[in-house]
């Protein structure tokens, strides 16, 4: 029997993830195959239902509906209630599903790689507030960073985050609206500053004012189309060690799979299978 992933979202414009699972399962032996279903909402409920049944390994969510997948699953591993978000979900022996949130560690990976130390103790600035901003903070109020600043053009959402995470550990997140000068302060002495917003692959501009950093900082871009936003060229311009979102992409893919099948150590895989997507995002036509 073909074991089968589909992957929940509207709209669900890019193939990566497609691309990236399917590659795993022929590394992997194992007859399985990642599905797109762009779905209207009323539509969600009877397709997560569908996972249930046999042959079924689990779910991928994207926006919109991380949060309403999450109140369909029979139970929400502790990380993913605490984001707020399930971007997977992982169907047990009996049909049970658990939702899960593999963004978290995505970006652990990703950001500790361009930091090129770990994430504790670092100072930490973060610009965005919206799903994948909670998984960037999560991670690092429990990767123990000593300081987190949330910058959001939306200033209530930042606050809004900051009193959901509330502290893990010693630290919690300082809310401050993206442009101010709360912001600039927490730039100015940052080891590492993050965009978590959609700016630079929807807007044009960047949300990090990189003149302000300190000259050993380095910057994460979650954006991965296109592959070099304006901000990563303006800290690469100023020598600053800088990544996109690819290596999150891939890691949060990697840890799926082996929540699915039980085989680890694909993301030399999927990197390799998605390499020509990330070059030129024209190829996914
Ligand atoms: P989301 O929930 O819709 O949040 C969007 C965020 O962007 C909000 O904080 C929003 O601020 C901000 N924003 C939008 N337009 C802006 C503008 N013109 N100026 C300033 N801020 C603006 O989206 P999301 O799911 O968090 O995704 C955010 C980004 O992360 C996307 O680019 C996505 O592709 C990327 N991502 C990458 C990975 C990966 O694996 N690499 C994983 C997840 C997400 P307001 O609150 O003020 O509207």
């Amino acid at each position: 029997m073909t074991r089968l992933v589909a992957l929940l979202g509207k709209p669900l414009r890019r193939r990566h993830s497609q691309v990236m699972h399917d590659a795993a399962f022929d590394a992997a032996g194992i007859d399985g195959r990642y599905v797109l279903r762009e779905l209207d909402e009323v539509e969600v409920p009877g397709a997560v239902a569908e996972a249930r049944g046999p042959g079924w390994l689990g779910l991928g969510v994207t926006a919109p509906y991380k949060r309403l997948v999450a109140s369909l699953c029979d139970e929400v591993e502790a990380d993913a209630q605490a984001i707020g978000a399930v971007n997977n979900v992982v169907r047990g022996e009996d049909g049970r599903l658990t939702g899960i949130n593999t963004d978290a560690p995505g970006f652990r990976a990703g950001a500790e790689s361009v930091l090129g130390a770990p994430l504790r103790g670092a100072e930490v600035v973060i610009a965005g507030a919206g799903g994948a901003a909670r998984a960037v903070a999560y991670a690092c109020l429990r990767a123990g960073v000593a300081r987190l600043t949330v910058g959001n053009r939306t200033p209530e959402a930042a606050e809004a985050l900051a009193a959901q995470l509330g502290a893990i550990g010693v630290t919690r997140a300082e809310p401050v609206a993206l442009g101010s000068d709360g912001f600039a302060r927490a730039v100015a002495t940052a080891d590492l500053a993050v965009n978590a917003t959609t700016v630079g692959m929807v807007d044009p501009g960047a949300t990090i004012p990189v003149g302000l950093l300190p000259a050993g900082a380095a910057v994460f871009d979650l954006v991965y189309v296109p592959a070099e936003t304006p901000l990563l060229r303006a800290a690469r311009e100023r020598g600053l060690r800088a990544a996109n979102g690819s290596e999150m992409l891939i890691a949060q893919a990697a840890a799926a799979f082996e929540r699915w099948t039980g085989v680890g150590g694909m993301a030399g895989v999927m990197r390799d299978a998605v390499a020509p997507l990330l070059a030129d995002p024209g190829a996914e036509a």
